[in-house]
C-alpha cells in the first residue's frame, strides 16, 4: 500500500539549523539527559502519578529546563507540553517520562545515573532509549529554532505524557476536553517513519496448585520473568527427586539450546535449575532469548505429573516452544505482508493463590478480527484442559486492535530528512510489532529514535542511545520541526 511514498527536500535554513542544533547544544544536551533520567518514573501500583513525588519532581526538572531554554511550559497533570511559537496552526511531538522497571543489579551503574564511561560511545540507563533521550532532543531542536529566530507559521509541541507504560486513560480523557496539533510525531519508535503498529494482547490463565508426594521425579515449581512487556531472561525450576541419570540427561539437553545459560544445583533432594537468556522488548521477541520458553524445552523429558508447575510446563511445551509466532498455539498464527507475523511470548509468571499464573504477551497485525482470534484461543484453552484433565482458572485473553495510519500529510517531509541525514535512499514506511500513543492522536506517525534493523534497547536491562544516535536524532528532529513548522 505504501510502495511508492515521494520524499520532499530537506529545506536549507532546516539544514541550517540542524548544523546549529550539532555543533551548539551537543554537551548541553548531555546534561538535560542526565538530569532526567536521575528520576525512577516508573508506575507504583495504586498510585497516581499525580501524586506520585517521583513524578512530580521530575516534571519540576523537566518545567526548570524548559524555562531555562525559553519555552513555555503547561502541567495538566498527566500530560505536561513544552512549547515554542503562536499559532492555531501547531505541530506536536510526542514522547513519555515514565519508564518500565528495571534489576539494578543487572547494571554496571545504577540505573538512574547517566553512564558514559562503562561502554564508551553509549549513554547507558533506565530510560535512554525509551523515552528520555528524545525529550532532551526535543528540548534542544525547539531551542536551536528560537536562537536563529526561525520564522514559524506554526506553533511547536512537545507533549509529554506520565503513564505511557501503564494506563493510557488519563490521556484518553485529556483529549476529551483539549484541541491537539493537527500534525503529529511521536518519538517513542523507531525510523524511518512507522505507519502501522501492531495491537497488544494479552493471555492468562491460572494452573492449579496440587500437593504431590511421591518418591518418583516431578516439578516442585516453576517461576521466571519480570513483567508484561519485557521478553524473560530469568526463569527457575525445581525438580523433586532428581536421578543423576536425569541430571546428566538435562545438562546434555543444556548445550544443545542457543543463548541459553544454565547452572544446577543440588539443594538437598531437590535440583534447583537456574536458566540465564536475555531480555527484549516483548514486541522484538528476535532480540531476545526467552527463559521461560527454553527452560520449558529443556524440561520436556517427560510428562510432568499435574501440579502447578508441572502442568504449566506441560502446557508451554505443548502450545509454545520455543517457536516466537504462535505456530503451536492452536490455529492461531497469521501474518500481514506489511505488518507482519503476531508475536506469542510467555512473560511472566505470578504466584496467586491457587496457583501459577502464566502470562503471555501478544502483538497482532491486521488480517483476523479480535472475535476470531478469540475463539482460536479459547478452543486451544478447552483441547488441552481435556486432553490434561486440568482446570484453568481465571483465563483471560485481552486484546487491542492493530493501528494502520492511512493520513498524514507530513510523511515525505519525516522521509526526506531521514534520507539526507542517515545516506539511507528511498527510505519508505514500516510496521512496527509496539504500541505508541501515536494512535489517540491525528494524524500521527513515530519518527525515531532508534535505527530500523539495530536492536532496541528500551525495556531491557541494558538499555542506551549510542551518542551518535543522540545526536543524529537532534540533527533530524530539528529539520523536521523546522520544515513542518515554517
Ligand atoms: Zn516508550
Amino acid at each position: 500500500m505504501y510502495s511508492c511514498v515521494l520524499q520532499a527536500s530537506v529545506s536549507d535554513i532546516a539544514k541550517h539549523a540542524s548544523k546549529h542544533a550539532l555543533d551548539t547544544y551537543q554537551h548541553e544536551m548531555v546534561e538535560s539527559l542526565r538530569q532526567l533520567v536521575k528520576y525512577n518514573t516508573v508506575a507504583v501500583d495504586g498510585v497516581l502519578s499525580t501524586d506520585n513525588p517521583v513524578h512530580q519532581a521530575f516534571k519540576r526538572e523537566l518545567a526548570a529546563q524548559a524555562k531555562q531554554l525559553g519555552l513555555d511550559y503547561t502541567d495538566h497533570g498527566y500530560v505536561v507540553i513544552v512549547g515554542y511559537g503562536t499559532g492555531e496552526e501547531r505541530v506536536g511531538m510526542i514522547a513519555h517520562g515514565d519508564v518500565q522497571p528495571v534489576d539494578p543489579k543487572k547494571w554496571a551503574k545504577s540505573p538512574f545515573e547517566l553512564d558514559l564511561t562503562t561502554e564508551p560511545g553509549k549513554l547507558l540507563g533506565r530510560g535512554t532509549e525509551d523515552d528520555k533521550a528524545p525529550i532532551s532532543n526535543a528540548l534542544y531542536a525547539m531551542k536551536t529554532i528560537k536562537d536563529l529566530n526561525i520564522q514559524l507559521k506554526k506553533r511547536i509541541e512537545l507533549y509529554v505524557y506520565m503513564a505511557e507504560e501503564s494506563d493510557w486513560q488519563p490521556l484518553r480523557d485529556y483529549i476529551k476536553d483539549h484541541s491537539l496539533p493537527q500534525i503529529n510525531i511521536t518519538l517513542d519508535s523507531e525510523y524511518p517513519v512507522v505507519t502501522a503498529e501492531k495491537g497488544y494482547g494479552t493471555i492468562s490463565m491460572t494452573f492449579p496448585d496440587k500437593v504431590i508426594q511421591s518418591k518418583a521425579l516431578y516439578l516442585r515449581e516453576f517461576s521466571g520473568g519480570f513483567f508484561g512487556s519485557q521478553i524473560p531472561e530469568d526463569a527457575q525450576a525445581v525438580l523433586a527427586n532428581a536421578s543423576a541419570t536425569v541430571v546428566k540427561e538435562l545438562q546434555q539437553r543444556a548445550k544443545t539450546q542457543q543463548g541459553m545459560k544454565y547452572s544446577f544445583q543440588r539443594k538437598n533432594d531437590d535440583l534447583v535449575i537456574t536458566a540465564l537468556g536475555k531480555a527484549a522488548h516483548s514486541s522484538k521477541p528476535e532480540y531476545g532469548v526467552n527463559a521461560i520458553t527454553h527452560l520449558a524445552s529443556l524440561l520436556d523429558i517427560k510428562r510432568w505429573p499435574n501440579n502447578a508447575g508441572g502442568s504449566l510446563v506441560n502446557f508451554i511445551n505443548d502450545n509454545l516452544g520455543i517457536a516466537l509466532y504462535g505456530e503451536n498455539f492452536g490455529q492461531i498464527a497469521y501474518q500481514d505482508d506489511f505488518m507482519g507475523p503476531m508475536s506469542v511470548q510467555p512473560t511472566v509468571l505470578k504466584k496467586t493463590n491457587t496457583g501459577m499464573e502464566l502470562n503471555i504477551n501478544i502483538r497482532r497485525p491486521r488480517g483476523k478480527t479480535e472475535l476470531q482470534l478469540q475463539s482460536e484461543i479459547e478452543q486451544v484453552f478447552t483441547q488441552w484442559q481435556q486432553q490434561n484433565k486440568v482446570n484453568l482458572h481465571n483465563k483471560k485473553i485481552e486484546l487491542t486492535d492493530p493501528f494502520v495510519q492511512t493520513g498524514a500529510p507530513q510523511i515525505p517531509t519525516l522521509l526526506g530528512v531521514f534520507s539526507h541525514y542517515t545516506g539511507i535512499e528511498n527510505a519508505q514506511p514500516i510496521s512496527i510489532g509496539g504500541g505508541t500513543n501515536s494512535r489517540l492522536f491525528p494524524n500521527a506517525v513515530s519518527f525515531g529514535p532508534a535505527m530500523p534493523g539495530k536492536e532496541y534497547t528500551g525495556h531491557s536491562e541494558h538499555e542506551f542511545i549510542t551518542m551518535e544516535q543522540f545526536l543524529l536524532n537532534l540533527q533530524m528532529y530539528t529539520a523536521v520541526l523546522v520544515d513542518l513548522a515554517k
